[in-house]
């Protein structure tokens, strides 16, 4: 039987920086981690660029959480944002700011993340068990049998950090969760959150791979009205993307207690009103009036977007720009504004980004 202070059930970040703070405090430390190394989600992340933090105040973190906001505040006030780019940058990583607040390494890649922690951790005296999956924890006089394949592990304290549901192929099968309720936590279903949207339409799936830099989607849940802006691209069978993924984590839990599928439009070029984008329209059609329409207006949005509004508008005819009717430009503008999708589901935890759900805050 091996003993120790801690042990830590999970080699990702939150299983590494949990060991790190135990050891820095100069307990023995053991990390217990399934796979063959540690990070491997970690080293998806971002891109593999690793999204670290964000800029902000702490409040603001707190006011993100939502309705969360209580349970995580101790943790952001002790180890505050900041704090986290410190202490990268104390072990020789800086970080850098982007336009839109996300905090990334200045050398865009994960694997420096991961490195940093694997080596903080070594350098602490943190014990690395790998390849060994946990099956069970029980408690036992003065501590918890930690039980998987190979020597039985006696923690005085242990800590699962094993993640939630989500891209489970890199470790994270939810064990922690059935380790938790072992011990009588309650535990919410675990659902997808930051996951692309299924669409009734198939169209999409014509535009498969189309990314768009900004969108605006808009869609309303009761009296409550959505709006959230980014990245999108369209997927085989939806939409998806950094906006998509935010609107999923509003609308999964409405689309799994079986509502009705959820209208919603994209405002396919959000920084331009809908008079401007009118002129626009004009001006391209005058300064062109013998083109084809698409071809004509092609600078406006990416050619393949362009050829299948032309399509709806115009079905298989060609139209030339000056031929437009002004019926057919309104039509064309309020496409653009606001191109209708039934979302009709959130593709599955598999692919989400996070779990929604896991152990009831509650309950801790
Ligand atoms: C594509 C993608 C991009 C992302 N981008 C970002 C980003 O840029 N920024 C960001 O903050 N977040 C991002 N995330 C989310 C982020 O990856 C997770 O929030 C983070 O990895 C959670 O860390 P964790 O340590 O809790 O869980 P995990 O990273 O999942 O680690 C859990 C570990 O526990 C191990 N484990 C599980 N069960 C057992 C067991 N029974 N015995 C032993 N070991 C076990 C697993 O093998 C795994 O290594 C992204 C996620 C994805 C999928």
């Amino acid at each position: 039987m091996i003993k120790c202070d801690v042990c830590v059930i999970g080699g990702g970040a939150a299983g590494l920086m949990a060991g790190i703070f135990a050891a820095k405090a100069g307990v023995r430390t053991m990390i217990i981690e399934a796979n063959p190394t540690a990070g491997r989600k970690l080293l998806r992340t971002g891109r593999g660029r690793c999204n670290l933090t964000h800029t902000g105040s702490i409040d603001d973190f707190v006011r993100a959480y939502g309705p969360f906001g209580r349970f995580v505040q101790h943790s952001l006030y002790e180890f505050s944002p900041d704090d986290v780019r410190g202490f990268f940058a104390e072990k020789g990583l800086r970080t850098k700011v982007e336009k839109n607040g996300c905090v990334f390494p200045i050398t865009d890649r994960a694997a420096d993340v991961k490195r940093i922690l694997v080596d903080t951790g070594r350098r602490l005296g943190i014990e690395f068990v790998y390849g060994r999956r946990i099956e069970a924890v029980e408690k036992c006089t003065g501590g918890f049998f930690v039980k998987g394949s190979g020597d039985l592990v006696c923690g005085k304290t242990v800590i699962i950090a094993t993640g939630g549901v989500s891209w489970s192929f890199t470790g994270s099968t939810g064990d922690g969760l059935r380790f938790a309720a072992d011990f009588g936590h309650e535990i919410v279903e675990p659902r997808s959150a930051l996951a692309p949207l299924v669409t009734a339409e198939a169209w999409p799936g014509e535009l498969e791979g189309l990314g768009l830099e900004r969108v605006c989607i808009i869609t309303e849940l009761g009296d409550k009205k959505l709006s959230v802006t980014g990245p999108m691209m369209f997927t085989g069978d939806g939409i998806g993307g950094p906006a998509v993924f935010d609107l999923s984590r509003l609308i999964t839990d409405v689309l799994a207690e079986g509502a009705e599928p959820i209208e919603a439009w994209i405002d396919l070029l959000p920084d331009v009103s809908h008079q401007e984008l009118d002129e626009l329209v004009v001006a391209r059609c005058s300064a062109a009036p013998k083109k084809e329409l698409a071809g004509a207006i092609a600078a406006i949005l990416p050619r393949a977007m362009v050829l299948k509004l032309c399509h709806w508008l115009c079905g298989s005819r060609i139209v030339q720009a000056g031929q437009l009717p002004k019926a057919k430009r309104v039509e064309l503008v309020n496409m653009i504004k606001g191109l209708a999708v039934t979302v009709k589901a959130v593709r599955p935890i598999a692919e989400a980004t996070i779990t929604r759900g896991g152990v009831d805050t509650g309950t801790i």
